[in-house]
């Protein structure tokens, strides 16, 4: 369900809480009873839209953080020591050998530089 849904399952849901406010305070009416019954029904969906927005947002914030660190990794590039004509441009990245485990990479950084092709190994420690 989506937000939409949800926000028009609310507006309905007020509604119903407003006309059931100009019901008579007969609690055995038929129309008061099928009017909770909507009421409560409203709500789900309302619940189940919030719930599904909330897990939408927490996706679209990983996802965020993600492309951070690519953009952040792409813009690190650097003169190459070698011959201070080329950048380092991030060329591979694996899981660290042995602190893959903790989210550490082993990235190889390649000289964009033709003819000179330079490399360097570096290990990529996240937030970093
Ligand atoms: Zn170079």
């Amino acid at each position: 369900m989506d937000l939409i849904t949800g926000l028009s399952a609310a507006q309905q849901a007020i509604g119903i809480v407003k006309s059931l406010r100009d019901i008579e305070r007969d609690l055995d009416s038929a129309t008061y009873k099928a009017q909770m019954a909507e009421l409560y029904s409203g709500l789900a969906d309302v619940k189940m839209a919030l719930t599904d927005a909330q897990t939408q947002l927490h996706e679209k914030d990983q996802a965020i953080r993600l492309l951070e660190e690519t953009i952040k990794a792409l813009k690190t590039g650097e003169a190459c020591p070698m011959c201070q004509e080329g950048q380092m441009k991030l060329f591979s990245a694996k899981p660290h050998p042995e602190f893959g485990v903790f989210g550490h990479e082993e990235r190889k950084f390649k000289c964009t530089n033709s003819e000179c092709d330079h490399t360097a190994v570096r290990k990529y420690v996240p937030g970093e």
